[in-house]
């Protein structure tokens, strides 16, 4: 699942790739972006830098122009050597940059759009992110907080932790790891969560989630997603893992109603 670690791990692959280089060819097979001439624009500009913010990836180029990139839950960035098949069928494939060795490839995910610098910087998707869990500055916790008692304080937990105003980077899955690991019930309405909680669970997972930045196994960490009926590795039995939709956008929580208060 495409959350901070995925995307800043990706990021590092990219830029590994394409930073200080000026790609060999730039391809948007893609129909939607038939219009836009991206190879044309993006044409004999080296390649600045690749980061990531929370669940974004920017691609930037000289000249001011940067590539943004938000993948949700279907998209993906991969890395291929040149000549290698990827995993998904060529037409799913939005973007194609060639750089000697590296084919460096976008699918799917909704959004791929070509910005100017000062767009990217005031463009609100960005400027509004909260602090980002997964970035090597050290995590504005005080930034944190502050956005957090801005909220409804009858939100539950689970909830505003995917919101990206509060914390940058958390997405379906690191949430429900991350309220267990704090040993948090993620049903608490915010109202009832303390300062020194909600900080136990962003210190918690970050180091977690840093470490997956740098190796990309996302998977190396899940608990509790998506085993509910088994037994909670901490309490059970009795505690067994449930599982719920929660928020607006229904999105599945996992949890032990045994163990997490
Ligand atoms: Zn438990």
């Amino acid at each position: 699942m495409p959350e901070g670690d995925t995307i800043h791990y990706a990021a590092k692959r990219v830029g590994e790739a394409l930073t200080g280089h000026v790609p060999d060819a730039i391809e948007t097979p893609h129909p939607r972006f038939g219009r836009d001439r991206w190879p044309e624009r993006l044409d004999g500009r080296q390649v600045g830098g690749v980061d990531a913010r929370g669940k974004h990836l920017l691609l930037r180029f000289a000249g001011g122009l940067v590539i943004h990139s938000h993948l949700r839950m279907t998209g993906s960035w991969r890395v291929l050597a040149r000549g290698e098949r990827g995993p998904r069928s060529p037409r799913a494939a939005w973007l194609v940059i060639t750089r000697g060795p590296y084919v460096v490839v976008q699918s799917n995910g909704p959004v791929l759009e070509l910005l100017t610098e000062a767009r990217a910087r005031t463009d609100p998707r960005l400027a509004q992110l909260g602090p980002d869990i997964v970035a090597a500055a050290p995590f504005d916790e005080a930034r944190f907080l502050r956005r957090l008692h801005e909220d409804d304080p009858t939100r539950t937990l689970g909830d505003a932790l995917l919101d990206q105003h509060i914390v940058a980077g958390i997405g379906n899955f690191w949430k429900s790891e991350a309220c267990w690991l704090a040993g948090l019930d993620p049903w608490r309405r915010l109202a009832d969560v303390t300062d020194a909680e909600a900080l136990a669970v962003v210190r918690g997972v970050r180091p977690l989630m840093r470490e997956s930045a740098r190796h990309g196994r996302q998977s190396d960490y899940r608990v509790i997603y998506d085993k509910a009926g088994l037994p909670c590795p901490r309490c059970g039995p009795p505690g067994l893992i449930r599982s719920r939709g929660q928020g607006d956008d229904n999105r599945t929580t996992y949890w032990c109603p045994v163990c997490q208060t």
